[in-house]
């Protein structure tokens, strides 16, 4: 495994005057490409600092990418920190050299001693021909660490660093080089439970690597593996997953971007069952969800909005007592349009959803309280209460997420 780092110099970095773009994106290529980048540093245009910040990176990683401060100025010092630390001699490159008096004649304009400075290259040095700017690149291969010398201005920068670094950088790290992602998606259980099921074999793991994720919906679990082959990398993948299932498979019910509502109709399908949804406050997303899966009409007849009480009333026989004395946020209401729409529908199993969805409360319930209902053929109830956070769009959101949560268990 190769470990990078990067180094930016300029001092116009460390005042603020521009961003480390440069390393932004250099990170963003070697991570694509399985490079480890362990360090990014920034030095200003001081020849000791240079020097030493160079002397660091030498003692702890193998590719050492440096930009800026190839210029012709006297504050592009990075050639001669190089030189400090190494000993090398320079060189003028000649093809570089032929280059930039070119462009001066065809300028008219006269070409100071500086400019030849550009053009001097490190012996041994594969010199990277610059194709939209003057100073070259180089790669400079030393007591086992490659130096990669870019210029700061990133449209130079990157042509050099696509065309000439990666595709050296690649043949460095031919081993393991091929990298596999899976999603695991988790219902029914947080973040820090499912960190706490699986804490050593998370701190146990390398490849592949496991990182929990909070989602809008949801936990995941994001295992990518390095390997040489994908199916290798799929394997190793396919191991962990095998472990962590172990612990915690319960839980886990898609891979990917599977959707709770595909995982939910496969169950109800190989079971032969279909579900009826009453929906108050969900206004429909629970059954609209549902619908969207394709061959939806096995596991579901249909559903209603009953978001007016007269709809609770009328359509699904909530009797009064219910919806004048105890009130449509309840257990009572719950249960009636869960046990009604089965009967209404036809469905194996109904399932209910009355709230207050917000902004302001409703009979002196607090925004965010629901109740959801679900009846099944078997005779099994279950009514349960929530309290939900967030504004009216997200605690609808959320109400669906739990009757999908209340299903899948
Ligand atoms: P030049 O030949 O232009 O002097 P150079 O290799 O000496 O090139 P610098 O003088 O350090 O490079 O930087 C040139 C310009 O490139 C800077 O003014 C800045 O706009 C941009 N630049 C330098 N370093 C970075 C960086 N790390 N991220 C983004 N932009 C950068
Ligand atoms: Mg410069």
């Amino acid at each position: 495994q190769v470990n990078a780092e990067i180094v930016a110099v300029g001092t116009e970095l460390l005042l603020g005057q521009i961003a480390n773009t440069n390393a932004q994106w250099i990170s963003e290529k070697l991570a694509l490409h399985g490079v480890n980048v362990l360090f990014h540093s920034v030095v200003g245009d001081n020849l000791q600092r240079v020097h030493d910040q160079f002397e660091q990176a030498a003692n702890r990683s193998d590719v050492i990418v440096v930009t800026g401060g190839l210029g012709p100025t006297d504050d592009d010092l990075t050639r001669e920190a190089f030189q400090l630390l190494s000993g090398l001699t320079m060189n003028e490159h000649k093809l570089s050299m032929d280059k930039i008096s070119a462009y001066f004649e065809k300028q008219k304009r006269i070409m100071t001693p500086n400019n030849k400075k550009q053009a001097r290259v490190f012996e041994d040095a594969t010199v990277l021909e610059n194709k939209v700017g003057m100073a070259p690149g180089m790669i400079i291969n030393r007591d086992d660490k490659v130096w990669v010398f870019l210029p700061g201005v990133p449209k130079e920068m990157k042509q050099l660093f696509s065309d000439e670094v990666l595709p050296y950088i690649q043949n460095l790290s031919e081993e393991n080089t091929i990298i596999e992602s899976r999603m695991l998606q988790f219902i029914g259980i947080g973040e820090a439970q499912l960190e706490y099921e699986l804490k050593d074999i998370i701190a146990a793991q390398t490849n592949p690597t496991i990182a929990p994720l909070a989602q809008l919906e949801g936990v995941a679990i994001r295992l990518t593996a390095k390997a040489n082959t994908k199916d290798q990398a799929q394997q190793l993948i396919t191991d962990t997953q095998q472990r962590i299932e172990g612990r915690v498979g319960s839980y886990l019910y898609g891979i990917n971007n599977e959707t709770i509502e595909q995982r939910v109709f496969q169950l109800l399908k190989g079971k032969n069952k279909t579900v009826a949804a009453a929906e108050s406050l969900t206004g429909g997303m629970f059954t609209d969800r549902l619908i969207a899966v394709e061959g939806a009409s096995s596991v579901c007849p249909g559903g209603i909005v009953c978001y007016d009480t007269k709809v609770k009333e009328k359509l699904l026989h909530v009797p009064t007592h219910i919806t004048k004395d105890i009130g449509v946020i309840s257990e009572e209401c719950a249960d009636s349009l869960a046990t009604n729409i089965r009967t209404v529908l036809g469905s194996s199993i109904g399932i209910s959803f009355t709230g207050v969805a917000g902004p302001s409360c409703v009979d002196n319930h607090p925004v965010g309280t629901v109740y959801i209902g679900m009846v099944d053929d078997m005779g099994k109830k279950q009514i349960e209460k929530f309290v939900f956070r967030g504004d009216r769009q997200s605690i609808r959101k959320k109400a669906v997420w739990k009757g999908y949560e209340l299903l899948f268990n």
